[in-house]
């Protein structure tokens, strides 16, 4: 079993959760209008281990975008369409120690990593280009429901219109990537955006996203229904991504201090992957100034403390 005494987990989980409730520190994101209307005190808790089980707390089942946490499955998805290496002659492995949608590539005048919004853009160009939007949305919906389990994700299409409204940044972004030969030959930067902005809006749970995660903890095998959605190398990659890039500017002291495979989303998501343990999901959308949710850090802090998730505690 992944977890042995499984009551008795259970019940410790539920007193951290509560334990990082009282953080009331941070603010919802507000640069883009949707996100900042969300209900401040949401917060909801869910995880699935590499064996199946599921243990969830709080809003666990309300629905919320999944912003940054969907570049690592897009970012795995391309993987396996093109290869590692393949994706990698566009996009580096660096973090880039600045902001998610920072103004800057990296010496060979690539993104920095695919876990940032250049990088993330750039892996949209790669995945099915020869396809109508249309398909090509349906492809990425499809595959990252096989992540959940089968369980479909869903779509805001309200946050779709309003990223598009306020995406002068990400669209500076895409031109200065085609000024330097970034994307593949042929781009067409406004559909690749709005893939982009299409699946940074698709609507999970903390239950289906922690699915998600453990797929990735199980090393690309659903754990709920053992299909393979994704080789174990993919997998790898995208977790040595999300350690040393998936919490944006905080990811150094994330790597230090929680030592686990991340990825944080501005609507408050954060998801973690304990490796061959299971994945886990916190959603509360304050965040603090570094785009983080609040109590999601606070959470994953005194978790892996407690239950020694650190990957470096076995030394
Ligand atoms: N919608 C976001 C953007 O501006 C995604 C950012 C995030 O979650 O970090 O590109």
């Amino acid at each position: 079993l992944a977890v042995p005494d499984w009551p008795e987990f259970c019940k410790q989980l539920k007193e951290i959760f509560e334990e990082a409730r009282a953080n009331t520190d941070g603010h919802p994101a507000d640069y883009i209008p949707q996100l900042a209307t969300a209900d401040q005190n949401l917060y909801g808790l869910s995880l699935c281990t590499v064996d199946g089980q599921q243990f969830s707390c709080g809003d666990h089942s309300y629905e919320f975008t999944i912003q940054s946490c969907s570049k690592v499955f897009t970012y795995c998805v391309a993987c396996d369409e093109l290869g590692p290496e393949k994706v990698h002659d566009h996009i580096g492995f660096e973090p880039s120690g600045v902001s998610f949608n920072a103004f800057t590539l990296d010496d060979n005048n690539k993104p920095h990593n695919p876990m940032i919004n250049a990088g993330a853009i750039t892996t949209c160009s790669l995945i099915k280009p020869e396809m109508k939007s249309s398909n090509r949305f349906t492809f990425m919906s499809n595959r990252l429901a096989e992540f959940a389990g089968g369980r479909k994700v869903g779509f805001d299409n309200a946050t779709f219109l309003s990223e598009k409204d306020t995406a002068d940044r990400n669209f500076a972004l895409a031109h200065y990537m085609t000024e330097h030969n970034v994307f593949p030959k042929g781009t067409n930067i406004q559909d690749t955006l709005d893939f982009y902005f299409q699946l940074c809006s698709c609507l999970v749970d903390t239950d289906r996203l922690s699915v998600m995660s453990a797929t990735l903890a199980n090393g690309g095998i659903c754990p709920l229904n053992n299909k393979k959605v994704v080789s174990s190398a993919t997998v790898k990659c995208a977790l040595q991504l999300m350690l040393g890039c998936g919490m944006y500017d905080f990811s150094g002291e994330w790597a230090c201090t929680v030592g686990l495979p991340a990825k944080s989303g501005v609507s408050g998501a954060v998801t973690v992957v304990v490796p061959s343990v299971m994945g886990v999901t916190v959603f509360s959308p304050r965040l603090g100034k570094r785009g983080n949710s609040e109590r999601g850090v606070d959470f994953f802090t005194r978790a892996s403390g407690k239950f020694g998730w650190n990957i470096f505690d076995q030394l």
